[in-house]
C-alpha cells in the first residue's frame, strides 16, 4: 500500500532524512517511534506531499505522489492533482485542526460536500455513522470548543475517515491529550486497525506499537535505524540507538 525509496527531504541546508526506505502493506499498521527533530512528522508529510521530497520515491497504492514518469523523468504533477492523491490519505495531527466555528457534525461533512460534492443527506447519513462509530453519536450539534480533547480528537479521526481514505496517517495523535484521555482516541485507532485500515502512526505510546502495530519502524537522525515485529524490536532492539531511547520511553 506505502512504499517509500531513499526519501531525501531537506530543509535548506539542514538534511532531515537521509535516505528512508519502508514499505508498509495492505491492512497493516505501521507505528512509529523516535527521538525529537529524528523527523517522523517530516516523513508522514511527504508521504500526502505536504513537503516536497529532494530525491526518492513515494507510491500509495501504486501511484507516485507528486510525480508523474515520463520516459524515465520525473515530472512535478500539477497542485489539482497532488490533491487527488491528497484525497485517499487521512491525516490527524498532534493539534486538532477542528473548524471551530462549525459543529462537530459541520467538521465532518465539510470536505465530502465542498471537495467531493456529494449529495449533502448521503453525506449527513455518513458523517452521523462515523460519529457513532468514534463513540461521539451525542456530540454531533456540539462545537469543538465544548469537546474534550480526546473527544475532538475522535472528531478528527472520524473527519478523515468522511473522505473514505485508502491510508491514515496519525502523528502522535494522542500527546497532546490528558493522560485519562489518551485511551479512547487509542480504542478508536484499535478498531479502525481491526477494521482493516492501512495506518501508518508515529506515537510514543509503545503499549499500542506492541498491541496493534504489525510493525515498527524506529527512526533517529533522518534514518531508519531499526524496523521489525513491534514486539520483537521492543524486546530485544539490535542498535545501542534503539535500545537508549526505548529506555527512556519504557
Ligand atoms: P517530534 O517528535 O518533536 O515531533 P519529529 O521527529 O517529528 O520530532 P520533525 O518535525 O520531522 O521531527 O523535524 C525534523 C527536523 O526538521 C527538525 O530539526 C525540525 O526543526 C526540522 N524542520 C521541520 N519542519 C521544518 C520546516 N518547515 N522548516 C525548517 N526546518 C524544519
Ligand atoms: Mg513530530
Amino acid at each position: 500500500m506505502v512504499r517509500a525509496e531513499n526519501v531525501h527531504k531537506s530543509f535548506g541546508r539542514l538534511e532531515v532524512l537521509k535516505g528512508i526506505d519502508l514499505e508498509v502493506r495492505q491492512g497493516e499498521v505501521c507505528c512509529v517511534i523516535g527521538p525529537s527533530g529524528s523527523g517522523k512528522s517530516t516523513f508522514l508529510r511527504c508521504i500526502n506531499h505536504l513537503e516536497k521530497i529532494n530525491a526518492g520515491r513515494i507510491w500509495v497504492d501504486g501511484d507516485l505522489i507528486g510525480y508523474r514518469e515520463r520516459g524515465g523523468k520525473l515530472h512535478e504533477m500539477r497542485e489539482k492533482e497532488v490533491a487527488e492523491q491528497r484525497r485517499a490519505i487521512g491525516m490527524v495531527f498532534q493539534r486538532f485542526n477542528l473548524f471551530p466555528h462549525l459543529t462537530v457534525l459541520e467538521n465532518v461533512m465539510e470536505a465530502p460536500l465542498r471537495v467531493r460534492r456529494e449529495p449533502k443527506a448521503q453525506v449527513r447519513e455518513r458523517a452521523v455513522e462515523l460519529l457513532s462509530r468514534v463513540g461521539l453519536a451525542d456530540k454531533v450539534d456540539a462545537y469543538p470548543g465544548q469537546c474534550s480533547g480526546g473527544q475532538q480528537q475522535r472528531v478528527a479521526i472520524a473527519r478523515a475517515l468522511a473522505m473514505r481514505p485508502k491510508l491514515m496517517l496519525f502523528d502522535e495523535p494522542t500527546s497532546a491529550l490528558d493522560p485519562e484521555l489518551v485511551g479512547e482516541v487509542l480504542d478508536v485507532m484499535k478498531s479502525l486497525a481491526s477494521e482493516g485500515m492501512t495506518m501508518i502512526v508515529v506515537t510514543h505510546e509503545i503499549g499500542f506499537a506492541r498491541e496493534v502495530g504489525d510493525s515498527l519502524v524506529f527512526m533517529d537522525g533522518g534514518v531508519v535505524v531499526e524496523a521489525g515485529a513491534p514486539r520483537e524490536v521492543i524486546a530485544n532492539p539490535q542498535h545501542e540507538r534503539t535500545r537508549a531511547f526505548l529506555a527512556k520511553v519504557l
